[in-house]
């Protein structure tokens, strides 16, 4: 059976990560936060990490070539299942994506948008606490830690990242609704709608049976 290749769209906090780390506990498929990546690359000590942290506190865009460069090896991985959560982020990027799933005679088999309004996203936001060592996300109201200020996966002390702030929202808001949107039109044929509102076991419910009824 050949590997399966979705996309994950939607707004900043519409809880694309938490549904990403629900579906890993499950399914065996790889979810690779396009976020994540360029923060774990931020740690490093070199000029380029230096400005991805600083475009990330921005709210704005990486180059399309950092982010391809960075996810380069899973885009060209035909042995696993994945999922991409938060790229391509712009018709640049999902042009490029194609042209080199193209020549590896590989394709996206489906594009997931998780469809929340924006009223919800900054309590979403504001709550909203990650693990800098594992990634694991949570929500001091939705979905807390067992233990307060700790990650219940790896006991790292939890924290809120700096661009979850009210100011930087709006401008990631901004960045999706004039960039990021525009891919529900380019990937109409295989787009899929979760009603991003949904408790979290009925999205995977839904999620699930589209990734089962995927076809080869
Ligand atoms: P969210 O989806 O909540 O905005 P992410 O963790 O997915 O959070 O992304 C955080 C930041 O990382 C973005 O605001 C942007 O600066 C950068 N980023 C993530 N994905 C991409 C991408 N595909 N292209 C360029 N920059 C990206």
């Amino acid at each position: 059976m050949s590997k399966k290749k979705l996309i994950f769209l939607g707004l900043p906090g519409a809880s694309k990560g938490t549904l990403c780390n629900e579906i890993a506990k499950h399914i065996n498929i790889n979810t690779i936060s396009a976020g994540d990546c360029l923060r774990e690359e931020a740690k490093k000590d070199t000029i380029r990490s230096q400005q991805i942290k600083e475009t990330i506190g921005q709210g704005k865009l990486v180059s399309d070539e950092l982010i391809i460069d960075i996810l380069n090896d899973k885009i060209n991985d035909k042995t696993q299942d994945y999922i991409f959560d938060g790229f391509p982020r712009n018709i640049a990027q999902a042009t490029k994506l194609d042209e080199v799933l193209k020549s590896n005679n590989d394709k996206i088999d489906a594009v997931i948008y998780l469809n929340v309004s924006e009223d919800k996203l900054l309590e979403r936001i504001l709550g909203r606490r990650v693990c800098p060592n594992c990634n694991s996300n949570y929500h001091i109201s939705f979905l807390p830690p067992q233990k307060e200020g700790i990650c219940d996966k790896c006991g790292n002390d939890l924290i809120t990242r700096k661009d979850d702030n009210e100011i930087i929202l709006k401008d990631r808001i901004n960045t999706f609704n004039n960039e990021t949107k525009l891919l529900l039109d380019y990937y109409q044929d295989i787009l899929y709608e979760i009603d991003g509102a949904l408790e979290l076991d009925e999205k995977f419910e839904i999620f699930k049976n589209i990734y089962d009824n995927l076809g080869e």
